[in-house]
């Protein structure tokens, strides 16, 4: 059962990766992918939101402060559905930032599956100390 998980894990952190591909983001990519009951139930990346333009970086190169975050949008995306991410898990390619792990937490997601941990771990800690189950899954496991 143990093992049947981690190849499911390590199939959505893929997807997850690849889904971050999509990103019009220039400095990062990131991908995430929210999964409930065996089935995928929302999906993102890090972005502008709806009706702005593409570009995620201004003209000195920094990211500008209403793009929207991976899982933000993948949650968010959850929150203008009929489902929920109660009991859910998130797959997602850069371990949450603090403003995430706090939305992750509320949304009621109970497991995080990450594939690179973010610099500044306090996104991880805060998660871990809600009770969230996290599990780093670095890609090299293939
Ligand atoms: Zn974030």
């Amino acid at each position: 059962m143990k093992k049947k998980q981690l190849k499911y894990d390590i199939a959505y952190l893929k997807m997850a990766t690849e889904w971050g591909q999509l990103s019009h983001c220039i400095r990062k990519k990131v991908g995430a992918l929210i999964v409930k009951d065996r089935m995928i139930i929302s999906d993102g990346y890090n972005g502008t939101p709806s009706g702005f333009e593409n570009f995620c970086e201004d003209e000195e190169g920094y990211t500008k402060w209403y793009v929207l975050h991976a899982e933000a949008n993948a949650i968010l995306k959850v929150a203008s559905s009929t489902q929920s991410c109660k009991g859910a898990t998130l797959y997602i390619t850069l371990s949450p930032c603090q403003q995430c792990s706090k939305l992750i937490h509320q949304a009621g997601i109970k497991r995080v599956v990450y594939a690179s941990a973010y610099k500044d771990r306090s996104g991880l800690d805060f998660l871990e100390k809600a009770g969230v189950e996290l599990t780093y899954l670095p890609n090299e496991q293939e």
